[in-house]
């Protein structure tokens, strides 16, 4: 393999973007590649832990982040009646035992920000992934527009559908949790007329309503859920009513009220999830994020753990190199299944931070601090 491998991402997500940026830093010939026509604002939040912003700082992404983010104090866990505060987790009320900043962003925002890490001349959109070939020297690969393109490496970061994941381990379609989530935009003036928390998760038996802001103004305020309901479309979005969020958080706080009556445009998104994947790799197509591990969003932590991939695979291809890609493929493995696992499994189980715990374990962890 030449000194400077070509590699090859497919998905321009959080995973992608992080995994592009960071190896190009790291020196190696990188090209992104996502179906999409072009780069599009999706109308939701997202939000990054310290964990994340630590990786971040390397892309100097940090502090532009943090200028144009909310940065709550508090994660407020809250009955869903009367408001009673059932956890209060610091989240920047301690900072400074997490060396990095908390923040809650538009998603649109952060994804534009991380996509100005990555080369502009070396970003291909439109190119929607069909099918590729690993001949043990080189993986060509094939679009649907009939462009054809050839990599030493390929990373497979393309989400929950992963056509590579499909091609590599075979067809295993991911599976429906019963559990669907409805997103809406409000203005920020209506939560900041009633009070509400910086960043608040208000729980009953079998649902929850996340509710933050998304800016450093406290311009715009986001709202996503968590509920049981059914999906019967094969597609990954439709759009809502606020009647149907009515009805879902009937007999919530008013202050869950108040913002519902705010909505005017509310889509729906029905969460899906699949077991553990036990090998990321085969030959020269390695996969991170929601490719081989996805996990229904309930921790707030899927792309910070498709990031933490990214970080933990450049380190590897660089420490390790790539001569031997099956022991640089098998390290990364090890060094990011359990944690990955672990997050998955909590995320699913959507019990984080309902009581009192201390999250040091997940926000605290900086992949710098690993052995490679
Ligand atoms: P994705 O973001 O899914 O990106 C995959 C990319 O691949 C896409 O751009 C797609 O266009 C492209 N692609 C797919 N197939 C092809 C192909 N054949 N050819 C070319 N391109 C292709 N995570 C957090 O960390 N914090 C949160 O607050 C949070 N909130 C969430 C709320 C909800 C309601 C949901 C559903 C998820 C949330 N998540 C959150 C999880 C997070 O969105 C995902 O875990 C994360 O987006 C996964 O990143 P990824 O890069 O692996 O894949």
């Amino acid at each position: 393999m030449s000194e400077v491998s070509r590699i090859g991402i497919v998905g321009a997500g959080m995973g992608g973007i992080a995994a592009a940026a960071l190896l190009q830093r790291a020196g190696f010939d990188v090209i992104l590649f996502d179906q999409s026509p072009a780069f599009s604002r999706l109308g939701a939040g997202i939000q990054f832990g310290p964990n994340v912003m630590k990786i971040l700082r390397r892309l100097d992404l940090e502090a532009p982040l943090e200028a144009m983010s909310c940065l709550p104090d508090y994660w407020m866990s809250r009955k869903w009646d009367d408001g009673e505060v059932l956890a209060a987790i610091p989240l920047n009320a301690e900072r400074e035992r997490y060396h990095a900043p908390y923040i809650t962003i538009h998603r649109g925002d952060l994804q534009q920000k991380m996509l100005e890490a990555v080369a502009t001349d070396r970003v291909r959109f439109g190119r929607k992934l069909v099918t590729f070939h690993d001949d043990g020297q080189a993986v060509s690969l094939e679009f649907e527009d009939g462009t054809r393109d050839k990599v030493d490496i390929l990373i497979a970061a393309d989400g929950i559908n992963s056509r590579i994941r499909e091609i590599l381990f075979g067809q295993e379609e991911p599976v429906y949790t019963g559990w669907l989530a409805h997103r809406a935009i409000i203005p920020g003036a209506v939560a900041r007329d009633v009070g509400a928390d910086l960043n608040a998760k208000w729980w009953s038996e079998d649902r929850h309503i996340v509710c933050y802001y998304l800016d450093r103004a406290l311009d715009e305020f986001y709202l996503v859920t968590g509920e049981p309901g059914e999906w019967t479309s094969a597609g990954g979005q439709m759009s809502s009513t606020r009647d149907a969020l009515r009805e879902s958080f009937r007999g919530y706080h008013p202050m869950v009220q108040a913002y519902i009556d705010a909505t005017e445009d509310v889509t729906k998104w029905p969460l899906k999830t699949r077991e553990p994947l036990p090998v990321w790799h085969r030959g020269r197509v390695v996969l991170l994020g929601d490719s081989c591990h996805p996990m229904k969003p309930h921790m707030a932590q899927g792309a910070a753990m498709a990031v933490e991939d990214a970080a933990v695979l450049t380190r590897c291809l660089t420490v390790l190199g790539t001569d031997d890609l099956d022991a640089t493929f098998r390290r990364y493995h090890a060094l990011r299944k359990d944690r990955a696992t672990k997050v998955q499994s909590i995320s699913n189980a959507n019990t984080w931070l309902r009581a009192p715990e201390d999250p040091f374990w997940c926000y605290g962890d900086d992949v710098y601090d690993m052995t490679i």
